[in-house]
């Protein structure tokens, strides 16, 4: 689906732009949670991180762990956080995949929501292992 980030792909709409490979392009969000906030994005026009062929899924990750390295250095070595919005309950807003880098210098933590009930997490380990492909 076509978004703000085909956009950016195509030269339409101006970005800070860290990185671009035949796949990738990786740019600053606009607006970061800190300083160094990078978005990694396959260049092909999907919503859903599952949604992308395999050998593009790699490359996403190669270039990841590459522009990883770059933020975690550029910020002293500071530790970060990946996250991936994957769809709207989630928290994605904009419907084409992207990876959130997020240099994470203030050590602040995420609060858990809680433990899983007895024999609850073997039903969930089941029901995702359940679901892989051989
Ligand atoms: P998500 O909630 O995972 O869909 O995140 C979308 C991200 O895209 C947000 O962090 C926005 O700040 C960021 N964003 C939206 N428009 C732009 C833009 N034109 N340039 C850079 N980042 C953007």
């Amino acid at each position: 689906m076509a978004s703000i980030f085909s956009r950016i792909i195509q030269g339409e709409l101006p970005c800070e732009k860290i990185d671009e490979t035949d796949n990738e392009i990786c740019f600053l969000d606009i607006s970061p949670f800190t300083e160094g906030h990078t978005l990694v994005i396959p260049k092909r026009e999907v919503a859903r991180f599952e949604e992308l062929p395999e050998t593009e899924a790699l490359s996403l990750m190669q270039t990841m762990q590459r522009v990883a390295k770059a933020v975690c250095k550029a910020y002293g070595g500071s530790d970060y956080n990946i996250q991936l919005n994957n769809g709207p309950d989630a928290g994605q807003e904009v419907p084409h995949v992207h990876f959130h880098i997020i240099p994470r210098p203030d050590g602040l933590r995420v609060p858990k929501l809680g433990k899983y009930a007895d024999g609850q997490m073997a039903e969930v380990g089941a029901r995702i292992r359940a679901c892989l492909d051989s």
